[in-house]
């Protein structure tokens, strides 16, 4: 019997924080079952493809990031497809389809994917599926997981495509030159998503364990349940609950009012929650994810003591600097606090920064929690013990690695700590692993749901929408028990948090100030209590004794204040004009001042070292609640005033006047920047539209850089007397001359 060739493909990636990659590692898994041979590839691994010579469907999954950059792994393939030399037929033998991820919070949406695209057709390559764009912003798996389920049908026809223009006699006779461009019957929208989908005929229906499948709605509360209701994990939801040729399960449930749990504890339902759902999902079949197949192993080993080591903070980029001093920039009774803290990097000349730079800090987990995750995984008397993670010897993960941040000889105790981002919301990938180990079959159930098609809307309401921590998660979960290999295998790795510098090294040679608002999660369903944000709680507890309040006389001698590890980002684009003469206006509510504090101090020295060169005007829109509470920088910014470095400070307070309306342009008393931005668009059209000037915004991606943009183009489109699309032409050619700029995040 002749062998028989599978069909084959190409998955290319570009990720910067794992996102795409572990899309594309789906496809490429998922390819498997379905008789395809995928061959993954992250993009910047160019000896591992050839898009020059290759024949078969092309798969991008691609990332953005920043202010609409290619991730790091994708850079040089970018600059490589940009390259003007290269002629339209370059591509031509060439079929593709695309996934751009991004986050419309941000500028240039999916820029990188667009990109791509752009340049692939340009470059004559022809699309076999239609590109979706996923938004992070609403949730990125309501484009994801219709764009997947697609995604199949049109690789099965560009091979069946490509094999018929094979087979075909001659260029003459074949019926289509091209592929067929016509996408396949995929909705970008989350009605694609309802339950009717999920019961087509031909799916697998598949019965999870009987128990499971005669409970309607989960049980009321994770607290109802007893340590009797626990099953040991063996005897958790078997594999064989999964449909392999088609990669989804169909779990069939029916309808009672009441649950039983394992223990035959009857609870009744009454109201959804993390732990809980109520008719018509808890009567839903289900289409729940494949299961992600495991891929490492992780052993704990007893070596006496365990090197410490500050495993990534070892980099030479990273430098431990003391913080020198910090201070609370916001009243007491502020609904936010407002921190600024200046760090000596004197013994750090390779720190050297320029304002509108920024950079990262370091920070570990909170103890407490892991402590918990600790206990929580029945490991606690080993967390001294060294792990040792390597590769399943049969495993069926594509593109399986060890993680590159994890340094060999770490103990069990600075893996948590250092390593894995135990406060990552967890994704729906690693929900449907954890139900292999959850003892309890209405648990599992649960799991099942919210990481399933129809459950979407309550993952998003309980588990994304509120940030749930993996560890409050599992918390909710109590018959659910983990091995460390799955939480390696699904956290992403500790992030460091960045910063914007808020000082000029010209007037605080080797200082570098930043601040931050202390961020409050509040307490939700699945978290009893309000917790602070990772790095700004953890910051605000190191120099919590030692803080300095304004007004207030310093102490001498201090408390000393502790190291921390930081390491510069710098943004090149950033920056004030290089030409002292070009007007700029800055746009900054609340902690988005920070950046500015620096262009201004920067612009003093520059001012007093050389008195007789020309300054272009320069403004400052700054808002926050109330004069007396959180205005920031308040003595500062009004010297920059007086001393002529600041021509224009415009502030607004929001809520100092509570019979203050939000009416834009007739508003009498601004409330928001971008209110005052009206009041004065005379001015700002002026130095934008015909002074050549500059334009930056910082701070909150969410609202504010948005309503500022609004504003920007009614402005411009009442200046110019132009329409609405004109005028978001005229700002996106400012953005790309690189004069309006944003440094922004949420
Ligand atoms: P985390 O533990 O990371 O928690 C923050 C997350 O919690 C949010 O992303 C959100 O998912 C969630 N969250 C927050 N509030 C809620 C809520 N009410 N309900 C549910 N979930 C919620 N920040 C500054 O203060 N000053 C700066 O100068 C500054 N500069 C930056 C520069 C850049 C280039 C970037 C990318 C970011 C900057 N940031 C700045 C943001 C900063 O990096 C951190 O994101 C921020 O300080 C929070 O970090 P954290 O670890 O304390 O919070």
């Amino acid at each position: 019997m002749p062998c028989e060739v599978q069909p084959r493909f190409v998955v290319l990636y570009g990720s910067q924080k794992g996102q795409a990659q572990s899309i594309a590692e789906g496809i490429a898994e998922e390819a498997q079952e379905r008789g395809l041979v995928a061959e993954l590839s992250c993009l910047n691994q160019n000896e591992k493809y050839n898009l020059e010579k290759e024949k078969a469907p092309v798969v991008f999954i691609v990332s953005t990031t920043g202010d609409g950059e290619p991730p790091d792994n994708a850079l040089q393939f970018v600059k490589r497809i940009k390259q003007k030399t290269l002629s339209t037929d370059h591509y031509e033998h060439l079929c593709y389809a695309l996934l751009a991820l991004g986050d419309t919070n941000y500028a240039n949406f999916c820029n990188c994917g667009k990109t791509v695209e752009r340049r692939l057709q340009e470059l004559g390559a022809k699309q076999f599926y239609a590109t979706g764009y996923a938004d992070d912003g609403v949730g990125l798996e309501l484009v994801i997981d219709p764009w997947l389920e697609g995604l199949w049908k049109a690789i099965k026809g560009a091979l069946s495509k490509m094999a018929s223009d094979r087979i075909a006699p001659s260029r003459g006779d074949s019926p289509k030159e091209t592929p067929d461009l016509s996408a396949p019957d995929v909705e970008f929208n989350l009605l694609s998503l309802n339950g009717q989908q999920s019961c087509k005929s031909g799916r697998a229906s598949v019965d999870t364990d009987s128990k499971c499948a005669s409970v309607a709605s989960s049980f009321a509360s994770a607290t109802q349940m007893s340590i009797s209701d626990l099953r040991p994990p063996s005897s958790a939801g078997s594999p064989e609950s999964e449909s392999k040729s088609l990669g989804t399960a169909s779990v069939s449930t029916s309808a009672p009012e009441t649950k039983t749990t394992d223990a035959g504890v009857t609870h009744v339902a009454l109201a959804a929650s993390l732990t809980c759902s109520l008719p018509p999902l808890s009567e839903s079949p289900l289409n729940v994810p494949a299961l992600p197949p495991p891929y490492l192993d992780v052993s704990l080993q007893d070596v006496g003591t365990v090197e410490q080591i500050v495993g990534q903070l070892n980099k030479e980029s990273v430098h431990e600097v003391p913080i020198y001093r910090a201070v609370q920039l916001t009243r007491g009774d502020s609904v936010k606090t407002a921190l600024l803290l200046e760090l000596d990097i004197s013994a750090h000349p390779t720190m050297a920064y320029e304002p509108g730079d920024s950079f990262d800090v370091f920070c570990p987990n909170r103890a407490t929690e892991v402590e918990e995750m600790l206990h929580r995984l029945g490991l606690h008397d080993q967390r001294n013990h060294q792990v040792h993670i390597s590769l399943k010897k049969d495993h069926k993960k594509k593109g399986a690695q060890v993680p590159s941040y994890m340094s060999p000889n770490i103990s069990l105790l600075h893996l948590l700590t250092w390593c894995l981002e135990i406060r990552s919301v967890p994704k729906k990938a690693f929900l449907r692993a954890l139900v292999e180990h959850t003892g309890d079959g209405v648990q599992r159930r649960r799991l099942q749901e919210l990481c399933s098609k129809q459950g979407a809307a309550d993952y998003n309401l309980y588990v994304r929408d509120p940030s749930l921590s993996a560890l409050e998660f599992l918390t909710a979960f109590p018959s659910c028990s983990p091995p460390l290999s799955l939480l390696i295998e699904h956290l992403p790795k500790l992030q460091p948090r960045p910063y914007s510098a808020a000082s000029s090294t010209l007037k605080h040679p080797g200082k570098l100030h930043f601040v931050f608002n202390v961020v409050d999660i509040p307490a939700c369903n699945g978290r009893p209590a309000g917790r602070r944000g990772l790095c700004t709680g953890w910051l605000f507890d190191l120099i919590n004794r030692g803080l300095v309040f304004p007004g207030k006389v310093e102490r001498s001698g201090s408390l000393a204040l502790p190291k921390i590890h930081v390491s510069l980002r710098p943004n090149c684009s950033f920056r004030p004009p290089s030409d002292s003469s070009v007007p700029f206006i800055m746009v900054g509510p609340g902690t988005g001042v920070a950046p500015f504090i620096g262009f201004l101090q920067q612009r003093e020295e520059a001012r007093q070292e050389n008195p007789e060169a020309v300054f272009g005007e320069t403004w400052l829109f700054f808002g926050c609640r109330h004069r007396d509470g959180d205005y920031l920088f308040r003595e500062e910014l009004e010297g920059f005033v007086s001393r002529g470095v600041l021509n224009h400070l415009e502030v607004c307070f929001s809520r100092d006047d509570p019979a203050q309306e939000e009416v834009g342009a007739s508003v009498s008393r601004p409330r928001y920047v971008q209110h005052n931005l009206l009041l004065n668009s005379q001015n700002v059209a002026e130095i934008l539209l015909r002074q050549s000037g500059h334009l930056y915004v910082c701070g909150d991606a969410k609202n504010m850089a948005k309503d500022v943009n609004n504003t920007l183009v009614a402005m411009v489109s009442t200046e110019l007397q132009v329409d609405q699309l004109e005028a978001m032409k005229t700002l996106a050619k400012l953005r790309e001359e690189k004069r309006y700029l944003q440094d922004i995040w949420g």
